[in-house]
């Protein structure tokens, strides 16, 4: 089986809408290596999308779900419930940062519980609104895609979208937006679309992930905070890209001066099997009656046992201290490239943690996503899967497991530095 082979396959069998950003297949992965099916290896920057913060197949992962899959692999929940569940749920309401007591709710991705939090929200609050933030990413259902805040490719053509959500810039160091620009953007909104006493919740991401990895600025945070005592309106952390020690922390929004009444969770939460969540203040998370919530596959007893494997070793392993040093040996890297005269222009090296990003820039200093294509199709033929992110592609974002050992690590980052010569050379 050759890639090239599959490849035509696949664009016979599937339709283009998913586009893969590689052309090679998977045959394996270990922590943060993968093969494809010729036999090539590769460093895994990608991490499946933020999914792998404890790297492909964790021996403590694998052991707790080959020890669930011989005990049961569904009941449903809404059926018969499983202890497992609970158990997770207890264990992310005593570290969620939320004001009192929390509870927990599992879906199964990311576009669920950010739906699912909007309908929650909605509920507690008897109101229709809620804010997003441009170049924000929840999802691509339909009311996650409303909240999405891309057209290009996410909402072109494919609406009519669920009504009342509305956006605002997100003000940012790298953004270039300022709190003051948002906040102004804010009082428009609330003159000429809908008054603050119809808004259910904001959603947030607290550094965006397919936009950019912004930090949102901690001034934005009070705003809202003010706006929450003021008009009761609810602050959604959507925590899908920033999530189980990321950024250094176990949520991203403990970067951040305020608790948010709600949180959604996915990706990294069951170190590579289906499973989200949302965690909330209890009060809230309680406004829905019976049956209102749920899902057949929702908090599979197999990635929820993947899940309380992978809280124990972010744990254990001290993955929040980890992350800050790989994010110190990325940043360190990052900037020696960038000094050199021999790579594509290099800019706005940024992120908490291991969340870092940089942006490629042109000769005269503009954002060039096609550079940026060029810098991880150089790193793919050299044996590095690396991905973009911004707004025009212009980035390239770095979510490493937090398990990578220091030599892969570095030797991706060699790769890494290689891609961006040889993309400056192919201009
Ligand atoms: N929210 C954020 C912040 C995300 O990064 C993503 C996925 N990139 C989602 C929601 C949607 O998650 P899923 O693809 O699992 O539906």
């Amino acid at each position: 089986m050759t890639n090239q082979s599959i490849l035509e396959r696949r664009e016979r069998a599937v339709p283009r809408g998913v586009a893969t950003a590689t052309p090679v297949f998977a045959a394996r992965a270990e922590n943060a290596e993968i093969w494809d099916v010729e036999g090539k290896r590769y460093v895994d920057f990608a991490g499946g999308i933020a999914v792998l913060n404890v790297g492909h197949r964790h021996p403590r992962v694998m052991a707790a779900v080959a020890e669930q899959l011989d005990a049961y692999t569904h009941t449903a929940f809404q059926v018969m419930a499983y202890e497992p569940y609970v158990e997770l749920a207890e264990k992310l309401n005593a570290i969620a940062p939320v004001e009192g007591e929390a509870k927990t709710i599992f879906f199964t991705t990311g576009a669920e519980a950010t739906e699912n939090a909007v309908k929650i929200a909605r509920a507690a609050t008897g109101r229709p609104g809620i804010i997003a933030f441009a170049g924000g990413f929840h999802g691509r259902t339909l009311l996650s895609s409303a909240m999405t805040g891309k057209v290009n490719p996410y909402k072109k053509g494919l609406g009519p979208f669920p009504a009342e959500i509305y956006h605002i810039p997100l003000p940012s160091e790298s953004s270039g937006v300022t709190l003051d620009q948002t906040l102004k953007a804010l009082d428009f909104l609330f003159a000429a679309d809908i008054e603050p006493e119809r808004i259910a919740a904001f959603i947030i991401e607290p550094v965006q992930g397919e936009g950019g990895f912004h930090m949102a600025d901690p001034g934005l945070f009070e705003a809202l905070d003010k706006l929450r005592q003021t008009y009761g309106i609810l602050i959604i952390a959507d925590e899908v890209q920033t999530g189980f020690a990321r950024t250094g922390k176990m949520f991203g929004i403990e970067h951040q001066p305020v608790k948010p009444d709600l949180l959604t969770v996915a990706k990294s939460l069951a170190g590579g099997f289906p499973l989200s969540g949302v965690i909330g203040r209890a009060a809230v998370m309680d406004a829905i009656g019976p049956g209102g919530l749920g899902g057949t596959y929702a908090g599979s007893p197999v990635a929820v046992a993947a899940a309380l494997a992978v809280l124990d070793v972010i744990e254990e392993e001290k993955l929040n201290d980890r992350a800050n040093a790989i994010g110190e040996r990325i940043r360190a890297a990052i900037t020696l490239a960038a000094t050199r005269n021999d790579t594509v222009r290099i800019a706005n090296l940024r992120g908490p943690g291991a969340m870092i990003a940089f942006d490629v820039m042109d000769q005269d200093g503009n954002p060039d996503g096609a550079a940026a294509k060029r810098v991880t199709g150089a790193a793919l033929e050299r044996g590095l899967v690396v991905l973009t992110c911004g707004t025009l592609g212009q980035t390239i974002r770095i979510l490493v497991p937090l398990t990578a050992s220091d030599a892969v690590l570095d030797e991706g980052l060699a790769v890494l530095t290689d891609a961006l010569v040889a993309a400056k050379e192919a201009a």
